[in-house]
Protein backbone atom coordinates (compact mmCIF):
# COMPACT_ATOMS: atom_id res chain seq x y z
CA UNK A 1 0.00 0.00 0.00
CA UNK A 2 1.08 3.51 -1.08
CA UNK A 3 2.48 5.16 2.50
CA UNK A 4 0.09 7.66 2.29
CA UNK A 5 -3.09 5.76 2.19
CA UNK A 6 -1.28 3.21 5.01
CA UNK A 7 -0.73 6.18 6.99
CA UNK A 8 -4.54 7.77 5.90
CA UNK A 9 -5.79 4.35 7.16
CA UNK A 10 -4.28 4.22 10.30
CA UNK A 11 -6.04 7.33 10.74
CA UNK A 12 -8.83 7.28 9.12
CA UNK A 13 -10.89 7.82 12.93
CA UNK A 14 -8.63 10.79 13.82
CA UNK A 15 -9.36 12.70 9.90
CA UNK A 16 -12.92 11.84 10.11
CA UNK A 17 -13.31 13.92 13.06
CA UNK A 18 -11.12 16.62 11.74
CA UNK A 19 -13.61 16.58 8.73
CA UNK A 20 -16.83 16.62 10.99
CA UNK A 21 -15.45 19.50 13.70
CA UNK A 22 -14.76 21.74 10.68
CA UNK A 23 -18.35 20.90 9.00
CA UNK A 24 -19.93 21.40 12.29
CA UNK A 25 -17.80 25.13 12.22
CA UNK A 26 -18.85 26.12 8.70
CA UNK A 27 -22.83 25.02 9.19
CA UNK A 28 -22.74 27.39 12.46
CA UNK A 29 -21.40 30.14 10.80
CA UNK A 30 -23.19 29.16 7.61
CA UNK A 31 -26.16 32.56 8.42
CA UNK A 32 -22.96 34.74 8.37
CA UNK A 33 -21.33 33.76 5.74
CA UNK A 34 -21.19 36.00 2.62
CA UNK A 35 -24.30 34.37 0.39
CA UNK A 36 -22.33 34.26 -2.58
CA UNK A 37 -18.16 34.45 -2.80
CA UNK A 38 -17.84 34.48 -6.50
CA UNK A 39 -14.46 35.19 -7.83
CA UNK A 40 -12.67 33.83 -5.26
CA UNK A 41 -11.07 30.60 -6.81
CA UNK A 42 -7.02 29.68 -6.41
CA UNK A 43 -4.13 29.95 -9.38
CA UNK A 44 -4.55 26.60 -10.97
CA UNK A 45 -2.12 23.70 -9.52
CA UNK A 46 -0.12 21.35 -10.86
CA UNK A 47 -0.41 17.74 -10.56
CA UNK A 48 1.29 16.51 -7.54
CA UNK A 49 3.95 13.62 -7.68
CA UNK A 50 3.55 12.45 -4.36
CA UNK A 51 0.71 14.24 -2.44
CA UNK A 52 0.63 15.18 1.19
CA UNK A 53 -1.84 12.80 2.54
CA UNK A 54 -5.17 13.71 3.65
CA UNK A 55 -4.39 15.93 6.13
CA UNK A 56 -2.51 18.47 4.13
CA UNK A 57 -5.70 18.04 1.19
CA UNK A 58 -7.66 19.39 3.71
CA UNK A 59 -5.15 21.77 4.55
CA UNK A 60 -4.77 23.23 0.88
CA UNK A 61 -8.78 23.40 0.80
CA UNK A 62 -9.61 25.24 3.49
CA UNK A 63 -7.14 27.68 2.92
CA UNK A 64 -7.51 27.51 -1.02
CA UNK A 65 -10.97 26.79 -1.86
CA UNK A 66 -13.27 26.97 1.01
CA UNK A 67 -13.09 31.03 1.28
CA UNK A 68 -14.82 30.98 -2.25
CA UNK A 69 -17.70 28.59 -1.96
CA UNK A 70 -21.06 30.23 -1.58
CA UNK A 71 -23.21 29.40 1.34
CA UNK A 72 -25.93 28.30 -1.08
CA UNK A 73 -26.59 26.10 2.36
CA UNK A 74 -27.36 28.42 4.23
CA UNK A 75 -30.73 30.75 4.59
CA UNK A 76 -30.72 33.85 1.91
CA UNK A 77 -29.36 32.04 -1.10
CA UNK A 78 -32.34 33.14 -2.82
CA UNK A 79 -31.23 32.15 -6.23
CA UNK A 80 -32.29 29.47 -8.84
CA UNK A 81 -34.56 27.31 -6.69
CA UNK A 82 -31.76 26.00 -4.30
CA UNK A 83 -32.86 24.48 -0.80
CA UNK A 84 -30.49 23.63 1.45
CA UNK A 85 -30.00 20.27 3.24
CA UNK A 86 -31.77 19.09 6.54
CA UNK A 87 -29.59 17.56 9.86
CA UNK A 88 -30.88 14.05 8.69
CA UNK A 89 -30.89 14.13 5.10
CA UNK A 90 -26.59 15.55 5.83
CA UNK A 91 -25.89 12.88 8.00
CA UNK A 92 -27.41 10.02 5.13
CA UNK A 93 -25.26 11.81 2.62
CA UNK A 94 -22.08 10.98 4.91
CA UNK A 95 -23.37 7.73 5.27
CA UNK A 96 -24.07 7.19 1.23
CA UNK A 97 -20.28 7.51 0.71
CA UNK A 98 -19.53 5.67 3.88
CA UNK A 99 -21.18 2.92 2.82
CA UNK A 100 -20.39 3.48 -0.65
CA UNK A 101 -22.92 0.83 -2.61
CA UNK A 102 -23.67 0.80 -5.62
CA UNK A 103 -27.86 0.86 -5.95
CA UNK A 104 -27.51 -1.41 -8.88
CA UNK A 105 -28.82 -4.63 -8.06
CA UNK A 106 -30.20 -6.32 -5.23
CA UNK A 107 -27.64 -9.28 -5.65
CA UNK A 108 -25.48 -7.87 -2.86
CA UNK A 109 -27.16 -5.46 -0.58
CA UNK A 110 -30.61 -4.28 0.46
CA UNK A 111 -29.97 -0.81 -1.45
CA UNK A 112 -32.20 -0.73 -4.27
CA UNK A 113 -34.70 -2.06 -1.71
CA UNK A 114 -34.37 0.86 0.56
CA UNK A 115 -34.50 3.19 -2.55
CA UNK A 116 -38.06 1.50 -3.90
CA UNK A 117 -39.42 2.22 -0.12
CA UNK A 118 -38.20 5.70 -0.82
CA UNK A 119 -39.63 6.37 -3.73
CA UNK A 120 -42.87 4.83 -2.61
CA UNK A 121 -42.74 7.56 0.59
CA UNK A 122 -42.24 9.88 -2.09
CA UNK A 123 -45.56 8.54 -4.39
CA UNK A 124 -47.24 9.32 -1.34
CA UNK A 125 -45.94 13.05 -0.50
CA UNK A 126 -46.65 13.77 -4.05
CA UNK A 127 -50.03 12.14 -3.79
CA UNK A 128 -48.87 9.72 -7.32
CA UNK A 129 -50.67 6.38 -6.29
CA UNK A 130 -50.67 5.43 -10.18
CA UNK A 131 -46.42 5.76 -10.69
CA UNK A 132 -43.29 4.07 -10.07
CA UNK A 133 -40.35 5.57 -10.04
CA UNK A 134 -36.48 5.84 -9.62
CA UNK A 135 -34.03 8.24 -8.33
CA UNK A 136 -31.96 10.76 -11.01
CA UNK A 137 -29.38 13.32 -10.54
CA UNK A 138 -31.95 16.40 -11.07
CA UNK A 139 -34.67 17.39 -13.26
CA UNK A 140 -33.03 17.88 -16.04
CA UNK A 141 -32.30 13.66 -16.32
CA UNK A 142 -36.44 13.46 -14.87
CA UNK A 143 -37.31 15.44 -17.61
CA UNK A 144 -35.06 13.46 -19.94
CA UNK A 145 -36.21 9.78 -18.67
CA UNK A 146 -39.72 11.02 -19.06
CA UNK A 147 -39.40 12.13 -22.25
CA UNK A 148 -37.54 9.03 -23.57
CA UNK A 149 -40.65 7.70 -22.20
CA UNK A 150 -42.93 9.20 -23.96
CA UNK A 151 -41.02 8.88 -27.24
CA UNK A 152 -41.61 5.22 -26.93
CA UNK A 153 -45.08 5.71 -26.54
CA UNK A 154 -45.63 7.71 -29.80
CA UNK A 155 -43.84 4.99 -31.48
CA UNK A 156 -45.44 2.51 -30.09
CA UNK A 157 -49.06 4.64 -30.86
CA UNK A 158 -47.07 4.34 -34.73
CA UNK A 159 -46.08 0.94 -34.89
CA UNK A 160 -42.82 1.20 -34.41
CA UNK A 161 -39.94 0.56 -31.38
CA UNK A 162 -37.81 3.89 -31.32
CA UNK A 163 -35.77 1.75 -28.54
CA UNK A 164 -35.08 -0.74 -31.40
CA UNK A 165 -35.22 0.91 -34.66
CA UNK A 166 -34.08 4.52 -33.64
CA UNK A 167 -35.37 8.14 -33.67
CA UNK A 168 -35.67 8.40 -37.47
CA UNK A 169 -38.57 5.39 -37.42
CA UNK A 170 -40.67 8.26 -35.68
CA UNK A 171 -40.92 10.95 -38.00
CA UNK A 172 -42.07 14.35 -37.04
CA UNK A 173 -43.37 14.55 -33.64
CA UNK A 174 -45.06 17.32 -32.33
CA UNK A 175 -43.77 18.20 -28.45
CA UNK A 176 -46.55 21.37 -27.40
CA UNK A 177 -45.59 23.16 -23.90
CA UNK A 178 -46.82 26.66 -22.47
CA UNK A 179 -43.58 27.99 -20.84
CA UNK A 180 -41.06 25.38 -20.18
CA UNK A 181 -38.26 25.11 -18.20
CA UNK A 182 -35.15 25.16 -20.76
CA UNK A 183 -34.14 21.52 -19.81
CA UNK A 184 -36.99 20.45 -21.54
CA UNK A 185 -35.64 21.58 -24.61
CA UNK A 186 -32.17 20.41 -23.81
CA UNK A 187 -33.64 16.81 -23.09
CA UNK A 188 -35.19 16.89 -27.13
CA UNK A 189 -31.98 17.57 -28.20
CA UNK A 190 -30.17 14.72 -26.30
CA UNK A 191 -33.13 12.31 -27.79
CA UNK A 192 -32.76 13.27 -31.10
CA UNK A 193 -36.01 14.72 -31.34
CA UNK A 194 -34.64 18.07 -31.54
CA UNK A 195 -34.52 21.57 -30.10
CA UNK A 196 -37.19 22.57 -32.82
CA UNK A 197 -39.51 20.43 -32.21
CA UNK A 198 -40.76 22.08 -29.57
CA UNK A 199 -43.85 24.21 -30.47
CA UNK A 200 -44.51 26.84 -27.84
CA UNK A 201 -48.51 27.64 -27.18
CA UNK A 202 -49.00 30.70 -26.07
CA UNK A 203 -50.20 31.79 -22.38
CA UNK A 204 -52.85 33.04 -20.34
CA UNK A 205 -52.49 37.07 -20.85
CA UNK A 206 -50.61 38.17 -18.11
CA UNK A 207 -49.72 34.74 -16.98
CA UNK A 208 -46.93 31.85 -17.79
CA UNK A 209 -49.41 28.89 -17.14
CA UNK A 210 -50.55 27.69 -21.32
CA UNK A 211 -54.03 28.73 -22.58
CA UNK A 212 -55.58 25.67 -22.55
CA UNK A 213 -57.88 26.93 -25.68
CA UNK A 214 -54.13 27.19 -27.75
CA UNK A 215 -53.41 24.05 -26.53
CA UNK A 216 -56.49 22.71 -27.78
CA UNK A 217 -56.27 24.08 -31.08
CA UNK A 218 -52.98 23.36 -31.57
CA UNK A 219 -53.53 19.23 -30.75
CA UNK A 220 -56.29 19.39 -33.36
CA UNK A 221 -54.49 20.30 -36.51
CA UNK A 222 -52.29 17.60 -35.41
CA UNK A 223 -55.22 15.22 -37.07
CA UNK A 224 -54.93 12.27 -34.83
CA UNK A 225 -50.92 12.51 -34.78
CA UNK A 226 -49.64 11.31 -31.46
CA UNK A 227 -47.86 14.12 -29.61
CA UNK A 228 -46.22 15.07 -26.03
CA UNK A 229 -47.65 17.57 -23.89
CA UNK A 230 -45.04 18.85 -21.30
CA UNK A 231 -47.05 21.01 -18.70
CA UNK A 232 -45.63 23.10 -16.61
CA UNK A 233 -46.50 22.98 -12.41
CA UNK A 234 -44.43 25.67 -10.98
CA UNK A 235 -42.45 27.62 -13.70
CA UNK A 236 -39.02 29.22 -12.60
CA UNK A 237 -39.72 33.03 -12.94
CA UNK A 238 -43.56 33.63 -11.48
CA UNK A 239 -44.21 29.69 -10.30
CA UNK A 240 -47.36 29.69 -12.91
CA UNK A 241 -49.17 26.14 -12.60
CA UNK A 242 -51.02 24.46 -16.03
CA UNK A 243 -54.22 23.67 -15.12
CA UNK A 244 -54.08 19.91 -15.05
CA UNK A 245 -57.46 19.09 -14.86
CA UNK A 246 -58.58 21.01 -17.92
CA UNK A 247 -55.44 19.28 -19.93
CA UNK A 248 -56.26 15.82 -18.90
CA UNK A 249 -59.73 16.16 -20.11
CA UNK A 250 -58.20 16.96 -23.55
CA UNK A 251 -56.83 13.56 -23.15
CA UNK A 252 -60.84 12.31 -24.53
CA UNK A 253 -60.38 14.07 -28.01
CA UNK A 254 -56.86 14.11 -28.48
CA UNK A 255 -53.87 11.24 -28.29
CA UNK A 256 -51.07 12.90 -26.14
CA UNK A 257 -48.55 11.91 -23.66
CA UNK A 258 -48.73 14.13 -20.74
CA UNK A 259 -45.45 14.82 -19.12
CA UNK A 260 -45.35 17.21 -16.26
CA UNK A 261 -42.70 19.10 -14.78
CA UNK A 262 -43.00 19.67 -11.60
CA UNK A 263 -39.94 19.86 -10.44
CA UNK A 264 -40.11 21.84 -7.29
CA UNK A 265 -44.41 23.14 -7.80
CA UNK A 266 -44.86 19.63 -7.10
CA UNK A 267 -44.22 20.49 -3.42
CA UNK A 268 -47.49 22.18 -3.36
CA UNK A 269 -48.63 18.95 -2.47
CA UNK A 270 -47.93 19.33 0.30
CA UNK A 271 -49.92 22.46 1.41
CA UNK A 272 -53.48 21.78 1.94
CA UNK A 273 -54.16 25.31 0.89
CA UNK A 274 -51.89 24.91 -2.15
CA UNK A 275 -52.51 21.48 -3.47
CA UNK A 276 -55.05 22.57 -5.89
CA UNK A 277 -52.64 23.48 -7.89
CA UNK A 278 -51.16 20.10 -8.68
CA UNK A 279 -55.15 18.46 -8.47
CA UNK A 280 -55.01 15.48 -11.00
CA UNK A 281 -51.06 15.39 -11.28
CA UNK A 282 -51.57 11.17 -10.55
CA UNK A 283 -53.07 10.75 -13.96
CA UNK A 284 -49.80 12.32 -15.93
CA UNK A 285 -48.12 9.56 -18.00
CA UNK A 286 -44.78 10.88 -16.35
CA UNK A 287 -43.77 12.92 -13.80
CA UNK A 288 -40.31 15.21 -12.88
CA UNK A 289 -39.52 16.54 -9.04
CA UNK A 290 -36.74 17.70 -7.74
CA UNK A 291 -35.54 16.89 -4.27
CA UNK A 292 -32.27 18.51 -3.98
CA UNK A 293 -34.38 21.93 -3.79
CA UNK A 294 -37.83 21.81 -1.75
CA UNK A 295 -37.29 18.49 -0.26
CA UNK A 296 -33.65 20.11 1.08
CA UNK A 297 -31.35 17.58 0.47
CA UNK A 298 -27.90 17.91 -0.66
CA UNK A 299 -27.09 17.53 -4.25
CA UNK A 300 -27.77 15.73 -6.69
CA UNK A 301 -31.05 14.10 -6.04
CA UNK A 302 -34.47 13.88 -8.22
CA UNK A 303 -36.89 11.61 -8.73
CA UNK A 304 -38.73 10.34 -12.14
CA UNK A 305 -42.14 9.14 -12.10
CA UNK A 306 -44.16 7.23 -14.62
CA UNK A 307 -47.19 5.20 -15.05
CA UNK A 308 -45.56 2.99 -17.79
CA UNK A 309 -42.66 1.06 -16.06
CA UNK A 310 -43.05 -1.47 -19.10
CA UNK A 311 -41.91 1.40 -21.99
CA UNK A 312 -39.87 2.76 -19.49
CA UNK A 313 -37.88 -1.31 -19.26
CA UNK A 314 -37.87 -0.93 -23.23
CA UNK A 315 -36.00 2.20 -23.57
CA UNK A 316 -33.62 1.07 -20.75
CA UNK A 317 -33.31 -2.17 -20.60
CA UNK A 318 -29.19 -3.12 -20.33
CA UNK A 319 -29.26 -6.57 -20.45
CA UNK A 320 -25.99 -9.12 -19.72
CA UNK A 321 -25.10 -12.15 -19.25
CA UNK A 322 -23.71 -11.40 -15.69
CA UNK A 323 -26.22 -8.62 -15.42
CA UNK A 324 -29.14 -10.72 -15.67
CA UNK A 325 -32.73 -9.90 -16.97
CA UNK A 326 -35.14 -7.51 -16.12
CA UNK A 327 -37.52 -9.37 -13.66
CA UNK A 328 -41.58 -8.06 -12.52
CA UNK A 329 -39.77 -5.74 -10.49
CA UNK A 330 -36.73 -4.97 -12.24
CA UNK A 331 -33.28 -3.50 -11.05
CA UNK A 332 -33.15 0.65 -11.40
CA UNK A 333 -30.12 -0.76 -13.84
CA UNK A 334 -33.05 -1.09 -16.48
CA UNK A 335 -35.02 2.47 -15.57
CA UNK A 336 -32.25 5.37 -15.75
CA UNK A 337 -29.53 6.39 -17.75
CA UNK A 338 -27.28 5.38 -15.86
CA UNK A 339 -25.52 1.95 -14.78
CA UNK A 340 -23.92 2.32 -11.54
CA UNK A 341 -25.30 4.70 -9.29
CA UNK A 342 -24.66 6.61 -6.09
CA UNK A 343 -27.15 5.66 -3.19
CA UNK A 344 -28.45 8.61 -3.97
CA UNK A 345 -32.02 7.60 -2.11
CA UNK A 346 -30.13 7.37 1.72
CA UNK A 347 -30.65 11.43 2.03
CA UNK A 348 -33.95 10.92 1.04
CA UNK A 349 -34.74 8.64 3.30
CA UNK A 350 -33.15 9.71 6.75
CA UNK A 351 -35.04 13.37 6.13
CA UNK A 352 -38.00 11.71 5.68
CA UNK A 353 -37.76 9.65 8.15
CA UNK A 354 -36.29 11.83 10.70
CA UNK A 355 -39.01 14.50 9.44
CA UNK A 356 -42.08 13.21 8.16
CA UNK A 357 -44.95 14.45 6.07
CA UNK A 358 -45.46 16.81 8.78
CA UNK A 359 -42.22 18.31 9.20
CA UNK A 360 -41.35 18.82 5.56
CA UNK A 361 -45.01 20.20 5.19
CA UNK A 362 -43.69 23.01 7.59
CA UNK A 363 -40.57 23.70 5.35
CA UNK A 364 -42.69 24.49 2.60
CA UNK A 365 -45.59 26.21 4.03
CA UNK A 366 -42.81 28.44 6.08
CA UNK A 367 -41.50 29.36 2.62
CA UNK A 368 -44.35 30.34 1.11
CA UNK A 369 -45.21 32.47 4.11
CA UNK A 370 -41.45 34.37 3.88
CA UNK A 371 -41.93 34.84 -0.47
CA UNK A 372 -45.05 36.48 0.45
CA UNK A 373 -43.96 38.79 3.28
CA UNK A 374 -41.12 39.75 0.79
CA UNK A 375 -43.29 40.45 -1.57
CA UNK A 376 -45.26 42.66 0.31
CA UNK A 377 -42.21 44.18 1.52
CA UNK A 378 -41.02 44.84 -2.19
CA UNK A 379 -44.44 45.98 -3.16
CA UNK A 380 -44.24 48.83 -0.61
CA UNK A 381 -41.02 49.93 -1.69
CA UNK A 382 -40.96 52.99 -3.90
CA UNK A 383 -37.53 51.89 -6.16
CA UNK A 384 -39.09 48.64 -7.11
CA UNK A 385 -41.85 46.82 -8.57
CA UNK A 386 -43.49 43.21 -8.40
CA UNK A 387 -43.29 41.42 -12.30
CA UNK A 388 -46.05 38.90 -10.88
CA UNK A 389 -47.96 38.25 -7.46
CA UNK A 390 -46.36 35.83 -5.35
CA UNK A 391 -48.35 32.85 -5.93
CA UNK A 392 -45.95 29.75 -4.09
CA UNK A 393 -42.38 30.42 -2.82
CA UNK A 394 -40.88 33.32 -5.73
CA UNK A 395 -40.37 36.95 -5.76
CA UNK A 396 -40.18 38.68 -9.39
CA UNK A 397 -39.91 41.95 -9.30
CA UNK A 398 -37.89 45.10 -10.87
CA UNK A 399 -37.08 48.29 -10.71
CA UNK A 400 -40.04 50.85 -10.78
CA UNK A 401 -38.34 53.25 -12.99
CA UNK A 402 -36.28 52.59 -15.84
CA UNK A 403 -35.72 48.69 -15.57
CA UNK A 404 -32.80 48.23 -18.00
CA UNK A 405 -30.76 44.95 -17.66
CA UNK A 406 -27.62 47.35 -17.22
CA UNK A 407 -29.42 48.90 -13.39
CA UNK A 408 -30.71 45.63 -12.69
CA UNK A 409 -27.96 44.26 -12.76
CA UNK A 410 -26.06 46.96 -11.05
CA UNK A 411 -28.46 46.26 -8.31
CA UNK A 412 -28.15 42.68 -8.24
CA UNK A 413 -24.64 43.14 -7.94
CA UNK A 414 -24.65 45.57 -4.84
CA UNK A 415 -27.04 42.75 -3.52
CA UNK A 416 -24.20 39.95 -3.94
CA UNK A 417 -21.32 42.06 -2.72
CA UNK A 418 -23.27 43.21 0.48
CA UNK A 419 -22.74 39.34 1.18
CA UNK A 420 -26.13 39.44 2.57
CA UNK A 421 -28.31 37.58 0.37
CA UNK A 422 -27.61 36.31 -3.46
CA UNK A 423 -30.33 36.95 -6.38
CA UNK A 424 -30.99 35.88 -9.64
CA UNK A 425 -31.42 37.81 -12.97
CA UNK A 426 -34.15 36.84 -15.20
CA UNK A 427 -36.36 38.66 -17.92
CA UNK A 428 -40.16 38.31 -17.65
CA UNK A 429 -42.50 39.60 -20.52
CA UNK A 430 -39.61 41.71 -21.60
CA UNK A 431 -38.53 43.54 -18.52
CA UNK A 432 -35.58 42.58 -16.83
CA UNK A 433 -36.29 41.65 -13.29
CA UNK A 434 -35.00 39.54 -10.34
CA UNK A 435 -35.94 36.77 -8.45
CA UNK A 436 -36.10 35.79 -5.07
CA UNK A 437 -37.18 31.60 -4.33
CA UNK A 438 -37.52 30.58 -1.15
CA UNK A 439 -36.75 26.74 -0.79
CA UNK A 440 -34.75 26.30 2.29
CA UNK A 441 -35.53 24.87 5.44
CA UNK A 442 -33.10 27.06 6.85
CA UNK A 443 -34.80 30.61 6.46
CA UNK A 444 -36.98 32.40 8.60
CA UNK A 445 -38.68 35.62 9.45
CA UNK A 446 -35.73 37.53 9.91
CA UNK A 447 -33.56 36.84 7.31
CA UNK A 448 -36.64 38.41 4.53
CA UNK A 449 -35.68 41.55 6.99
CA UNK A 450 -32.33 41.60 6.02
CA UNK A 451 -32.95 40.82 2.26
CA UNK A 452 -35.65 43.78 2.19
CA UNK A 453 -32.70 46.07 3.56
CA UNK A 454 -29.90 45.17 1.31
CA UNK A 455 -32.34 45.29 -1.48
CA UNK A 456 -33.27 48.70 0.10
CA UNK A 457 -29.68 49.43 0.62
CA UNK A 458 -28.74 48.79 -3.25
CA UNK A 459 -31.17 50.82 -4.10
CA UNK A 460 -30.30 53.94 -2.50
CA UNK A 461 -26.69 53.55 -4.30
CA UNK A 462 -28.55 53.67 -7.69
CA UNK A 463 -30.60 56.65 -7.15
CA UNK A 464 -29.06 60.06 -9.09
CA UNK A 465 -29.25 58.38 -12.38
C1 LIG B 1 -34.66 23.39 -11.57
C2 LIG B 1 -35.63 23.00 -12.61
C3 LIG B 1 -35.30 22.09 -13.63
C4 LIG B 1 -33.89 21.55 -13.80
O1 LIG B 1 -33.47 20.95 -12.63
P1 LIG B 1 -31.98 20.44 -12.34
O2 LIG B 1 -32.17 19.74 -11.05
O3 LIG B 1 -31.15 21.67 -12.22
O4 LIG B 1 -31.57 19.56 -13.45
C5 LIG B 1 -36.29 21.72 -14.49
N1 LIG B 1 -37.53 22.22 -14.40
C6 LIG B 1 -37.88 23.12 -13.46
C7 LIG B 1 -39.27 23.65 -13.43
C8 LIG B 1 -36.94 23.52 -12.52
O5 LIG B 1 -37.29 24.42 -11.58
Amino acid sequence: MHPNLAEDLARLPELLDAARGYAGEVLAGIADRPAASPHRAPQPAPLPDRGPGAEGAFQLFRDQWAPGFSASAGPRYLGFVTGGTTPAALVGDWLTSTFDQNAVSSLDSAAPVLERQTVGWLRELFGLPSHQGAFVSGATMSNFVGLAIAREWAGEQLGVSVAEDGVAALGDLAVLSGSPHSSTRKALAMLGLGRGRLRQVPALPGREAVDVDQLAAGLAALDGRPAIVVANAGTVNTVDFDDLRAIIALRQRFPFWLHVDAAFGGFAALSPQHAELVAGLDEADSVCADLHKWLNVPYDSAVQFTRHRDLQLRVFQNSAAYLGLPTEDPDFLHLVPENSRRLRALPTWFTLAAYGRDGHREVVERDIALARELGDRVAAMPHLRLLAPVRLNVVCFTLAENPTGERVGRLNRAVTESGEAFLTPTVHEGTPGLRAAFSSWRTTGPDVTRVADALRTAGDGLTGD
